[in-house]
C-alpha cells in the first residue's frame, strides 16, 4: 500500500479538459484492479448516462457548502462554469482501509494541491494531441452550451501550460496506445510501491 516515500499511494490523472482522460480511466480500472475510483461530489448537472455515486456523488450547492463546512472534503474546486467539485476524504479513507489505491480524477489546480500535500501521490497529465482535436471533442461531447465549450477552451489553454509540473505526462492520440501507455506508468509505479498483484 506504501509509495516509494512510504506513504500510501494515490493516483492522479489531470489534464485537459475534454482530453479523454475519462475514457482512459475506464480501460484503466477495468485492467487494474488494485485501483479504485474515489467519487468525488459535485454540484452541477447529472449527465444523460451518469450515475449517482458512480461518477459523482451528484449534491445541491447547499450540501456542498455544509461539506467544506464540516472539513470533508480533502481538496475541491470552482469550476469556472458554476460547477464545484471535491475529493472526498471519506472516498480515499474507504478505499484505502479495503487495501486498494484510490484513483483521482482532478482538474490541474487540484491534482497540484493533491500532489503538494500527500506525499505518496502519483499525478499524470492527459493532454489532447492539438487544441484543433480539443475543441472538435468538447463540440462533439455537445453536453455543454456553446458559451460553456468557450470557458472549458479558454481553461484548457491554461492547463496545458501548467504539463511540467506533473510526474508524467502522455498525449491521448489514440485511445488504446494512450489506455496502454497510462496503463504501463501505473503498473510501474504500483510495482516500486509494492502494491502490484502477482500475475
Ligand atoms: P466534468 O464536469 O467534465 O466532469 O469535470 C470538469 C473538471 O473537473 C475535470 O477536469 C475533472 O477532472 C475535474 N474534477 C472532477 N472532480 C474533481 C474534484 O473532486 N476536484 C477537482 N479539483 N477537480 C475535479
Amino acid at each position: 500500500m506504501a509509495s516509494s516515500t512510504g506513504r500510501p499511494l494515490v493516483v492522479v490523472v489531470t489534464g485537459t479538459s475534454g482530453a479523454g482522460k475519462g475514457t482512459l480511466e475506464k480501460v484503466l480500472l477495468d485492467t487494474t484492479p488494485e485501483l479504485e475510483l474515489a467519487v468525488s461530489a459535485t454540484t452541477r448537472e447529472q449527465r444523460p448516462g451518469e450515475e449517482n455515486g458512480r461518477e459523482y456523488w451528484f449534491i445541491t450547492p447547499e450540501k456542498f457548502d455544509g461539506l467544506v463546512e464540516e472539513g470533508e472534503f480533502l481538496e475541491y474546486v470552482d469550476l469556472p462554469w458554476g460547477a464545484r467539485s471535491g475529493t472526498l476524504r471519506s472516498e480515499i479513507d474507504r478505499i484505502q482501509a479495503n487495501g486498494r489505491v484510490p484513483l483521482l480524477d482532478l482538474e490541474t489546480d487540484g491534482a497540484l494541491r493533491v500532489q503538494e500535500t500527500i506525499p505518496g501521490a502519483v499525478t499524470i497529465f492527459v493532454d489532447a494531441p492539438t487544441f484543433d482535436e480539443l475543441e472538435r471533442r468538447l463540440r462533439e461531447r455537445a453536453t455543454e452550451s456553446s458559451g460553456e465549450i468557450q470557458v472549458r477552451l479558454a481553461l484548457a489553454r491554461k492547463q496545458q501550460e501548467q504539463k511540467g509540473r506533473f510526474n508524467h505526462a502522455i498525449v491521448n492520440d489514440d485511445v488504446e496506445r494512450a489506455a496502454k501507455q497510462l496503463a504501463e506508468i501505473v503498473r510501474g509505479e504500483l510495482q516500486a510501491a509494492g502494491t502490484m498483484s502477482r500475475p
